[in-house]
């Protein structure tokens, strides 16, 4: 059976994450999506909030799995068994810095851990969580961002009452 592990913080998953993990999907016979507990970092969603949010918009995809990790990917991957780490291409921007992490990750795991890229649906290129936090920290429209639930969501987190989510002719 071909396995792979998409991972990220997802905070909040977008269009962008879904597009690459339908697809991914079809390629393996089972997706695990590992949602990064970094205690480091700040997000917007806890661990458990972002597992739950991302479980909801995949439910309907019957060989993807959601869970938790923290720490090195690599350790969660030997432990797991994966041995194929998927991430997304967006633009040459995320190029060095995903180059930097999969050389990293093939070299600490000895060589057991491959990253394949999937390459963004251009209609999702200019998407990222951070973008739409920024959006809807001022009420701006998310529908060509993220499924409704989620924007709900996330207006909620930046307490905006009335979002501009479904605008005339959407
Ligand atoms: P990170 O894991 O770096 O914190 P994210 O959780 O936002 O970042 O993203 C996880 C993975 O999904 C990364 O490989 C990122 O490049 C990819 N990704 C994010 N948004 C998109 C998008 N709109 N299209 C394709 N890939 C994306």
């Amino acid at each position: 059976m071909k396995k792979a592990i998409y991972p990220g913080s997802f905070d909040p998953m977008t269009y962008g994450h879904l597009d690459i993990i339908k697809r991914a999907a079809k390629i393996f016979d089972e997706l695990t999506i590992g949602v990064l507990d970094n205690r480091a970092k700040t997000p917007l969603f806890s661990v458990e909030e972002r597992v739950k949010i991302l479980s909801e918009a995949c439910k309907d995809i019957p060989n993807v799995k959601v869970e938790s990790f923290s720490g090195l990917l690599i350790d969660y991957a030997r432990e797991k068994n994966f041995h194929v780490s998927i991430r997304g291409l967006r633009a040459i921007t995320d190029f060095e810095y995903e180059l930097q992490i999969a050389q990293t990750n093939r070299l600490l795991s000895g060589g057991d851990l491959d990253t394949i890229f999937l390459t963004t649906s251009l209609e999702y290129s200019y998407l990222s969580s951070t973008g739409v936090k920024e959006i809807a920290s001022f009420g701006g429209d998310l529908s060509k961002c993220c499924p409704e639930f989620i924007a709900d969501l996330v207006y909620k987190k930046y307490n905006v009452k009335n979002p501009k989510f479904r605008r005339e002719g959407n």
